[in-house]
């Protein structure tokens, strides 16, 4: 098979699918290649954040928590939040996606199809070669995209368990001591509760993360035995997102937070506007600003607590206390 494109993306994740949703109507013809037969499963926690307002999930496959525990060894605190989290399956998130993209003629969905080389105006896939004008890279932390473009990639990793059994509690454990700046976390899902860990690998080792994961479930009785695991990184390095004519979305473009691996909404909003972009080149991307400094912003702190190593663990103390207060929130975010 063969075919030209006016634009092409790479990817249909949350940032491969709201890229294509933002162009559709439009009058380029545009190709969404998932290297997976099914749009949406994929190694992720499915909490939600800074979603925007227009993007509404549907009601009967989300849940949506107005408050989180935050556990350390000195404490423990409810924390109520400024904006809600909402967990999704991302099965379900993809699959809402996907149906959003109903009746767009211009847009067209190869899935089952991988991307295995990338050409000047060409890419090479499992089902044949397709020109392309513009190239959108919205294929994850593992980018090919980004690789191509010979941008560095940094990472942080989740691992977690999908514990059978609906919970009603988001948690937040914390212990500097052991995991630094990670933490483990409970996320409760329509019929199951995801738990994990994320962690700083030049922090810790993956061996010694599970190990942590698994005392943590075993000191609760939390039966995991028999229960999915599943681990992947998550890139958080931003190096841009425009290249000539050819873009990043996503964490291709690594704009998940290092400081808590969250990277749906990011995805989606910068999907959005990479489509804006291109369909508008004079457009300044307005809403990846915001994104962008809500990142930097989050990142310098743990930055500025990293470099001094002896302030490290009173320093993580102090910003737990400081995210009960609301205007924290407001700057940093909560946890999430
Ligand atoms: C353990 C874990 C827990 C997480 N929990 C959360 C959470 O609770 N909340 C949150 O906001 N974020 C979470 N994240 C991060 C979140 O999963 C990502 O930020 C988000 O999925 C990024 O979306 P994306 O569209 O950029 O990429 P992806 O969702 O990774 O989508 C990329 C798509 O590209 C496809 N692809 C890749 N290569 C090719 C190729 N060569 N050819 C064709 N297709 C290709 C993939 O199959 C995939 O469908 C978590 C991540 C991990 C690892």
């Amino acid at each position: 098979m063969t075919g030209k494109y006016d634009i092409i993306i790479i990817g249909a994740g949350p940032g491969g699918l709201a890229c294509a949703h933002e162009l559709g109507n439009s009058n380029s013809s545009v190709l969404v290649i998932e290297k997976n037969e099914i749009i949406g499963p994929k190694v992720c926690a499915g909490g939600l954040k800074n979603l925007d307002k227009d993007f509404k999930l549907p009601v009967d496959k989300i849940r949506t928590f107005l408050q989180e525990d935050y556990v350390t060894k000195y404490k423990s605190y409810t924390l109520n939040l400024e904006k809600p989290l909402r967990t999704i399956s991302r099965y379900d998130l993809g699959q809402y996606q996907l149906k959003m993209l109903d009746g767009l003629d211009n847009i067209k969905i190869m899935t089952g199809v991988k991307v295995k080389e990338i050409k000047d105006s060409q890419i090479i896939t499992s089902a044949g070669d397709f020109s392309f004008k513009y190239l959108i890279g919205a294929d994850g932390s593992n980018s090919m995209v980004r690789r191509h473009l010979g941008l560095e990639t940094k990472s942080c990793i989740g691992m977690y368990y999908e514990i059978s059994g609906m919970t009603d509690t988001v948690i937040w454990h914390f212990n500097p001591e052991e995991i630094m700046a990670g933490y483990i976390w409970a996320f409760p899902h329509l019929n199951s509760t995801n738990m994990g860990i994320f962690f700083n690998p030049e922090h810790l080792s993956p061996k010694v993360a599970k190990k942590v994961l698994h005392d943590y479930l075993d000191d609760r009785n939390i039966n995991y035995a028999g229960c999915k695991y599943q681990t992947a990184a998550i890139s958080h390095h931003y190096d841009g997102c425009e290249f000539n004519n050819i873009f990043l979305v996503g964490d291709a473009a690594g704009l998940a937070l290092r400081t808590n691996g969250a990277g749906i909404s990011f995805a989606i909003v910068s999907g959005k506007e990479i489509a804006r972009k291109i369909l508008k080149p004079d457009y300044k991307m307005p809403e990846l600003a915001v994104i962008l400094n809500y990142k930097k912003r989050q990142e310098n702190l743990f930055s500025f607590i990293e470099r001094i190593p002896f302030i490290q663990r009173p320093a993580y103390r102090m910003m737990l206390n400081l995210m009960k207060k609301k205007w924290f929130q407001k700057r940093f975010g909560s946890y999430f």
